[in-house]
C-alpha cells in the first residue's frame, strides 16, 4: 500500500491536517487505491520532542514515502533559537533539500464563491485561473553566502546550471499542455546573466511543445500584470527568489491566503502543504480554514498517485461548501455561516457524498 507521511507540525497544522486527511480518507472509500497515513513529529513540537526540528526518523520516513503531507511548523516560541535550528529552516528547507523538490506548483483559481473576498475588484479576479511554478532549489536561497571586510559587506550569489532550469520548464510545458497550452517564463533577461541564460534554455526545450504558445516577461511587469488583468496568464514558470515573490502576491487573487494549496515535486514524490504559516495568532481555537490543506490532499492525488477524478471531486466538493455559503471566519462576510475548522472538515466530507 502506498505510503503518506504525514507532518502535522506547529499551531494550526495540528488542527487543519487531521481534516485533510478525514476527506482524503473520504474520497478514497471504495477505491481501488488505499492509502496509509503515519504521523511523524516536525517543527517546533519535534524540538521540544527530541530536540530537532527534522529528526531522523521523521526524514527516513519521508524519504521511504509515497508522498509527504505536512501543516506548518514554527511560532514564537522556537524564534530565539539561532537560525540553523529553527523549524523553517531545519525543516522545511532540510526537507526540501533532503527529498530533491525542485519544484513548487500553486494553482490559483477564483471560486465564484469568493470573488467578493479578494481585495481587488470583482473585474479583475473573477476570472482567474493560473498556476505558477517556482524553481525550489536553485538560485539565489541555495547560491554561496557571505561577508567582506573592509567595506563591510554581504553577498548572495545566484546560479543556475543548464538542467536545474530545463527540468523546471519542461515540467512549465507538460502543466501547460494539460491546460490551455499557454506558458509564460518570468525572468529579468535585460539585467540578470542568469536570466538571458534561462531564457535560451526556454527556447530550446519550446522546440519540443511547438502546440504550447510560449511568452516571456520581466518579473516587474510581471507582478504588475498579475494585479491588473490575471486572467492573461495560464501557467508562469520563473525561478527560485522571483517565484517567492510572486506566489505569494498571486495568494491574493483567490480571496485569502487560507485558500491557495501548494505541491513541491521530484517527480512524482511530492511534499504537499497549505502555502500559509502555523498562524500562532488563532492556534488551538478551531479557528484555521483548512481549506488550503484539504486542496493540498487533491494535489497530492493528482501529482503522486495520478487520481484526477479523486482530486477533481475533493476540489468540487470544496466549491459546493462555498456556494453554499459556508466560511471559516478569515473569509467571513456578512451573512455568511460561519463554521469552525472541524465543521468545514464536516461540510466538505459532507459535500463529497452529494
Ligand atoms: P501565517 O501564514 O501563519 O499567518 C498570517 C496571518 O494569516 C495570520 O493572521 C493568521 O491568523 C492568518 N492565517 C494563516 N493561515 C490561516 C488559515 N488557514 N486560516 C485562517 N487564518 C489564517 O504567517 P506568519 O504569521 O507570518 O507566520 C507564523 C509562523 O508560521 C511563523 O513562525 C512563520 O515562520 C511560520 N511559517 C511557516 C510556513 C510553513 O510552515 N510552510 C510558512 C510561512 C510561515
Amino acid at each position: 500500500m502506498p505510503k503518506v507521511a504525514v507532518l502535522p507540525g506547529d499551531g494550526i497544522g495540528q488542527e487543519i491536517v487531521p481534516q485533510a486527511i478525514r476527506v482524503l480518507r473520504g474520497v478514497l472509500a471504495g477505491a481501488s487505491l488505499q492509502l496509509e497515513f503515519k504521523e511523524y513529529p516536525v517543527g517546533g513540537a519535534a524540538i521540544d520532542a527530541v530536540g530537532r526540528a527534522l529528526p531522523e526518523e521523521t526524514l527516513t520516513a519521508c524519504r521511504e514515502a509515497d508522498a509527504v503531507f505536512l501543516g506548518a511548523v514554527g511560532g514564537p516560541k522556537w524564534d530565539t533559537l539561532p537560525a540553523p535550528e529553527r523549524p523553517e529552516t531545519a525543516a522545511l528547507l532540510g526537507l526540501r533539500k533532503a527529498l530533491g523538490l525542485y519544484a513548487n506548483i500553486r494553482p490559483v483559481r477564483m471560486l465564484p464563491a469568493l470573488v467578493d473576498a479578494s481585495t481587488l475588484k470583482r473585474e479583475v479576479v473573477q476570472n482567474t485561473d493560473l498556476v505558477v511554478l517556482r524553481e525550489l532549489t536553485g538560485g539565489l536561497y541555495f547560491g554561496e553566502k557571505g561577508r567582506k571586510d573592509n567595506p563591510p559587506a554581504a553577498y548572495d550569489l545566484m546560479l543556475y546550471t543548464e538542467g536545474e532550469v530545463e527540468r523546471i520548464v519542461r515540467l512549465g510545458f507538460e502543466t501547460a499542455r494539460l491546460r490551455r497550452k499557454k506558458l509564460c517564463s518570468v525572468d529579468k533577461a535585460n539585467v540578470l546573466e542568469t536570466s538571458r541564460f534561462w531564457r535560451e534554455v526556454t527556447l530550446r526545450v519550446a522546440a519540443d511543445y511547438p502546440e504550447v504558445e510560449l511568452t516571456h516577461m520581466y518579473v516587474d511587469n510581471a507582478a504588475m500584470q498579475l494585479v491588473r488583468y490575471p486572467e492573461q496568464f495560464d501557467v508562469l514558470v520563473t525561478e527560485n527568489m522571483f517565484g517567492d515573490i510572486l506566489t505569494d502576491l498571486a495568494s491574493m487573487l483567490s480571496g485569502s491566503i487560507g485558500m491557495m494549496a501548494s505541491a513541491s515535486l521530484n517527480g512524482k514524490k511530492g511534499l504537499y502543504e497549505p502555502a500559509h504559516g502555523s498562524a500562532p495568532d488563532i492556534a488551538g481555537k478551531n479557528l484555521a480554514n483548512p481549506l488550503a490543506t484539504i486542496l493540498s490532499g487533491a494535489l497530492m492525488l493528482r501529482y503522486s498517485f495520478a487520481r484526477e477524478k479523486e482530486a477533481l471531486a475533493i476540489e468540487e466538493a470544496v466549491g459546493k461548501v462555498l456556494d453554499a455559503g459556508y466560511r471559516t471566519g478569515d473569509l467571513a462576510q456578512a451573512g455568511d455561516k460561519v463554521l469552525g475548522t472541524k465543521e468545514m472538515g464536516d461540510a466538505v466530507l459532507a459535500a463529497l457524498g452529494g
